[in-house]
């Protein structure tokens, strides 16, 4: 099924007992076994069948497969926000002593999770002198156990060529891992080019109406674990925390989403509620159409911020002159992602009468809602590091990034205009 039918329809068959068009919110904490033979058998992964709802739950499992689906993946485990997909996905690979290679151009969290938090416990990650392939690659030794990008940047807005990072992972025996929330699968699929795991902040264009908190990761079930002997020991080789459990021989192809579900997901517990999965699923029914109309408005206010002679700057992948045009077309079919930064002229305090005087667009940090949003990223979002940092990851002192929304262009365009009025006479 082609991916506006599967955002409908995928991983949900009619409840063979209520007959429940929509996806019942099955709102439990624990399931009943029929006896102590088949608690036993649930335990041993023997039987299919739901044990408690930190380990999996059947409105949350509709969420995962449809997700799945829509990015050609083998299995998916959700998570209570993007950021914690994130620390499933990288520690389900990592121990103390190994490292991962990532891109720069990072969303501010996931900076900080990556420079300050793995490294206290042993984990080193090295961020790259660019988003280049061979600059990843130069960073690759023998305790490297990922390469890591946001395929399109937030807020930098750098495209990242998805088939020559996979290309360098899988040379050095790694696999690369794919942060998708900003393009979304109806723009993207990064497994398409080679990637191995993807995650995504639900928070963002999936939900689409900025209400649910939400992440999760996907297991392409294609990266060869076994090939490379110890070196992915904590899939291929018994596990002691759950009695001598080989993941590759258990979950086959989704040996990497298994070990994220049965060891942090059971152990660190930072589960989606059902009732979180159910308002997601909602969002991801209309995520084509949304889309669609987020990416056509984005184009129309890129143009009119270039045209501005009150705007320095606007960076937009979307333009001929970007650097990125060529990966924008190649991975985006020439669709630029509905997150844009530009810099207005006269700086910072110019930067922030413009900010202060919007109307429509609300000055928060999120992205992806259907309403147009604003957010300073220096102040904010990027504020933990240094101007160096922020400089690598695409932010300046006045960089503003919006996000556009889905409603009319008029009203959009009308309230950037009297914004920037503001901002030059005030
Ligand atoms: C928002 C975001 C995250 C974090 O997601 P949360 O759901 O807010 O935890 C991670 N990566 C990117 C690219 C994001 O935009």
């Amino acid at each position: 099924m082609k991916p506006e039918t599967i955002a409908v329809h995928g991983g949900y068959e009619i409840d063979p007992t209520t007959k429940s068009v929509a996806v019942p919110i099955y709102q439990t904490v624990a399931y009943a076994f029929d006896s102590a033979a088949h608690g036993a058998a649930l335990f041993d992964l023997e039987t299919e069948g739901y044990r408690y709802t930190r380990i999996a739950n059947p409105t949350t499992d509709v969420l995962e497969r449809r997700v799945a689906q829509l990015e050609g993946g083998v299995e998916a485990l959700s998570a209570s926000s993007g950021q914690a997909a994130l620390f499933y996905a990288v520690l389900a690979l990592v121990e103390s002593g190994r490292n991962i290679v990532s891109v720069p151009q990072l969303y501010g969290t996931t900076h900080t999770f990556f420079a300050h938090i793995l490294p206290g416990f042993g984990v080193q990650v090295r961020l790259a002198a660019s988003d280049r392939a061979e600059d990843l690659a130069a960073l690759i030794d023998a305790d490297t156990r990922a390469l890591f990008c946001e395929s399109v940047g937030n807020p930098a807005g750098n495209v990242c060529d998805l088939e020559a990072m996979a290309a360098a992972a899988h040379a050095a025996g790694v696999p690369l891992i794919v942060d998708n929330t900003v393009p979304t699968p109806i723009l993207l699929r990064p497994i398409d080019y080679g990637a191995d795991i993807v995650l995504h902040s639900l928070t963002k264009f999936l939900g689409g109406h900025g209400t649910t908190l939400g992440g999760i990761v996907i297991d392409a079930g294609s990266f060869p674990w076994e090939r490379y002997g110890e070196r992915y020991a904590l899939l291929t080789r018994p596990d002691p925390s759950y009695h001598g459990l080989v993941y590759t021989d258990r979950y086959g192809r989704a040996a990497y989403a298994g070990r994220c579900r049965s060891v942090y997901q059971r152990t660190m517990g930072a589960v989606l509620s059902p009732l979180s999965a159910f308002l997601l699923l909602q969002g991801i029914e209309t995520v084509a159409l949304r889309v669609e109309r987020h990416v056509a408005n984005a184009r129309r206010v890129a143009e009119f911020l270039r045209d501005d002679r009150r705007v320095a700057s606007v960076s937009y992948a979307g333009f001929p002159d970007s650097p990125y045009y060529g990966l924008v077309q190649k991975y985006l079919a020439g669709r630029a992602c509905s997150l844009l930064t530009f810099a207005i002229r006269g700086g910072f305090e110019a930067g922030t009468r413009f900010y202060d005087a919007l109307r429509l667009f609300k000055r928060l940090v999120n992205l992806g809602d259907a309403k147009s949003l604003a957010c300073h990223p220096a102040s904010t979002t990027h504020r933990q590091m240094s101007v160096e940092e922020q400089r690598l990851a695409g932010v300046g002192p006045e960089t503003m990034r919006l996000s556009i929304g889905i409603e009319h262009i008029d009203d959009i365009l009308a309230d950037l205009d009297q914004a920037l009025a503001a901002a030059v006479t005030g």
